[in-house]
């Protein structure tokens, strides 16, 4: 699928109104589609409506629940990847899973004490997930539609849309995973320790090495299973 000069130009725009909005992880569809026009949101119907499986994802659906009303809302303090610092400052959990992190995070700096154990990113609303495989589609894979649905899902298969089963995007103090190597993450301190303990609070590790998904090896990316 290619975007005409003209598609582009519509998105770019549409891109810098989202931001200027302050669009944020909580934000809701209805927030979302005010701020486009009739050509932005034809654009945006048609990016919602692809299907991924035609471009290599092979992840499952995840079941599409209501907005959370119980969430903790936590101050990001190191830059995560793909941008979306510069879209969202916060992180949200809903209450059970950041219950679960937390008990998690405490055991990890008890036993490490100069290491922490940090969310980078947690609960996105589906409009936040559009917003932010919009981010990457048009500022990092320059509207290569192909290689942004295997980096980003689509709201409807994103463990980071679930309010009962929350993906956890971590991050530790040294700002591990970085955008440029992200993989490095594995040779953490912290992977080796969830690799052990991280299922005993509840928290798998979605996308391993080779994982049948088709999805890049994620080893920061845990979710909450209970
Ligand atoms: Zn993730």
């Amino acid at each position: 699928m290619t975007f005409s000069i003209k598609d582009k130009t519509v998105l770019e725009k549409f891109l810098s109104d989202v931001l200027a909005a302050n669009i944020n992880g909580l934000s809701s569809m209805d927030e979302l589609l005010s701020l486009t026009n009739p050509d932005s949101r034809a654009l945006l119907d048609m990016i919602i409506g692809l299907d991924p499986y035609k471009y290599g994802f092979k992840g499952e659906l995840v079941p599409q629940e209501p907005t959370p009303t119980n969430v903790v809302k936590i101050k990001k303090d190191t830059i995560n990847q793909g941008g979306e610092y510069e879209l969202d400052s916060s992180a949200y959990l809903p209450k059970q899973v950041f219950d679960a992190f937390s008990s998690m995070a405490e055991s990890f700096h008890a036993e490490n004490p100069n290491r922490e154990l940090l969310v980078g990113s947690g609960y996105r609303s589906p409009a936040f997930q559009i917003v932010i495989l919009l981010y990457i589609f048009v500022r990092v894979y320059d509207f290569d539609i192909a290689v942004t649905l295997r980096r980003v899902a689509l709201p409807q298969y994103s463990q980071h849309c679930s309010v009962s089963n929350t993906a956890i995007d971590l991050v530790n103090v040294d700002g591990e995973p970085t955008d440029e190597n992200p993989t490095k993450f594995k040779d953490t301190i912290e992977y080796e320790w969830l690799l052990t303990y991280a299922n005993q609070y509840g928290f798998y590790e979605s996308y391993p090495l080779n994982n049948p998904e088709g999805i890049m090896w994620e080893p920061w990316h845990w979710q909450y299973r209970g």
